[in-house]
């Protein structure tokens, strides 16, 4: 039940995974939440995992 282990809707894949950077949520431009509420897509973080690999 580690942060790193959880996945957030937004999240692409999960994070440690080989290929995944973290990246500015797009769904709340990073600030973690909507309409004062968390966001949904990462969770309030502000960041969601993206794959990076072009493979
Ligand atoms: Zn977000």
């Amino acid at each position: 039940m580690s942060d790193t282990d959880r996945k957030n809707p937004g999240d692409e894949d999960a994070s440690g995974t080989k290929q995944t950077g973290e990246n500015i949520c797009p769904t709340c431009s990073g600030s973690g939440r909507i309409s004062e509420k968390p966001c949904p897509d990462c969770g309030g973080s502000g960041r969601i995992t993206a794959i990076v690999g072009d493979a």
